[in-house]
């Protein structure tokens, strides 16, 4: 029989592909990883400085726990890299009175056994001038757990993690082919053929074109950052923390105030201006106002005046939903040696630790550490 030339591929290694080799390699497993283009290149999912770190997932309650996992592991891997990867500033959603976005926050709060901290709409009016225009009937919810993470540095840090441990890494190779051969599954590139035990395909908005199973599509969603007009020490962090607030019905904005040198992030949530469903290799690299920051520049006008008329920065990224809008992440149906992880849905860089240790316990068969249905590929079979 011929020899296997690894126990594992992770193909894609993006936030959640680095995050599993990662947790692969650390556990003595013969791994190796492709990634098309550079470590941490601005083409996928995974670039843009820092991400939004919140605990109280409103997206779904099942997430707190993958939260506080992806947390530790956060911790963990900024001990091995030698880096402040995690910054657990707190954040505040704010919302209508009775609204779903608050109500699934204070639940998800809830079900981790951590009561709400509510801000009355006059405290919010005064803690937070910053945001204008609130309306009466709204209220906030304080998580002190919140904050943001960094992007490319912690992606560099799993992936140099995982080489510490053993891994193989080969960039700027994309894999061509993933095809089951008995007891293996032969995995692909321009050049060779490589014979693995199990693959992990961790291709971010690529999943949208790369298996048929579960359908999932990739959507262009700009990032935004702006320079304050005037007064920039306002919208600093400390006071100008991490947000999410609903600025009608349905639609939120949601951002960060400036950190060193990364400037104020903000920008919509699903604006249909910009949300538009792409090909992952046609994704439009040049930056139109009209369609990318129009939409936000309008909200933000009103909503958080003194940003500024335009954005300091805009940079292209895709988000990739699943038909609920939860994650894909378990053994790809009537497959035992292919494992899906995608379908980020907007917002998956937060939990990649914990993916990553999620896929490394389904690759070696552990025992489960956190409820994983809600994601499972079976749900949609
Ligand atoms: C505007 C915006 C704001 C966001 N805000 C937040 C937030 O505040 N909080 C949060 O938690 N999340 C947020 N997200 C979501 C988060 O960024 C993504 O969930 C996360 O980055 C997804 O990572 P990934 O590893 O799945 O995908 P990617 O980072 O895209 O990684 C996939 C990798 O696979 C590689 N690849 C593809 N095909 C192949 C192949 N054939 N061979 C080899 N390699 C291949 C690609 O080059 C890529 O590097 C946001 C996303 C966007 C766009």
């Amino acid at each position: 029989m011929t020899p296997l030339d690894a126990d594992v591929a992770v193909v894609g290694l993006g936030s959640w592909g680095a995050s599993a080799l990662w947790r692969l390699a650390s556990r003595g497993m013969r791994t190796i990883g492709f990634e098309a283009n550079r470590i941490a290149h601005p083409y996928g999912s995974s670039h843009g400085h820092t991400r939004l770190f919140r605990v109280a997932c409103h997206e779904h309650p099942g997430l707190t726990p993958v939260a506080r996992l992806a947390r530790d592991l956060w911790y963990e891997l900024g001990g091995i890299s030698g880096t402040d990867l995690l910054h657990q500033t707190g954040a505040i959603s704010i919302g209508p009175r009775g609204g779903r976005a608050l109500g699934n926050t204070a639940t998800a709060l809830a079900e981790s056994g951590v009561d709400a901290e509510w801000r009355t709409i006059g405290e919010l009016r005064e803690t937070y001038p910053q945001h204008a225009a609130l309306p009466d009937h709204y209220e906030g919810i304080w998580d002190a757990e919140s904050g943001y993470v960094l992007v490319e540095v912690a992606l560099v840090a799993a992936v140099d993690a995982a080489k510490a441990a053993g891994a193989t890494v080969y960039e700027r190779t994309a894999v061509t082919r993933v095809e089951p051969d008995g007891d293996a599954v032969l995995v692909g590139t321009a050049d060779r053929t490589f014979r693995v035990g199990q693959v992990v395909l961790a291709a971010g908005p690529w999943m949208s074109i790369m298996q048929d199973l579960v359908s999932l599509t990739a959507y262009r969603a700009p990032m935004l950052w702006w320079r304050p007009t005037a007064s920039p020490e306002d919208f600093e962090l400390e006071r100008f923390p991490a947000f999410i607030r609903h600025y009608d019905d349905e639609n939120t904005i949601w951002g960060h105030g400036s950190v060193g040198d990364i400037p104020v992030k903000a920008g919509l949530s699903n604006d249909p201006r910009s949300k538009i469903a792409v090909h992952p290799d046609r994704l439009e690299r040049s930056v139109r106002p009209e369609r990318d920051w129009a939409g936000s520049a309008e909200v933000l006008d009103w909503a958080v005046p003194g940003l500024g008329p335009m954005p300091y920065e805009v940079a292209p990224c895709m988000i990739t939903e699943s038909p609920d809008k939860q994650f894909v992440v378990g053994r790809m149906p009537g497959s035992e040696r292919i494992v899906l992880a995608g379908g980020c849905s907007g917002h998956g860089y937060k939990h990649a630790t914990a993916i990553g240790e999620i896929l490394a316990r389904i690759v070696t068969d552990e025992e489960r550490i956190v409820e994983t249905d809600f994601m499972d590929p079976l749900r949609y079979a």
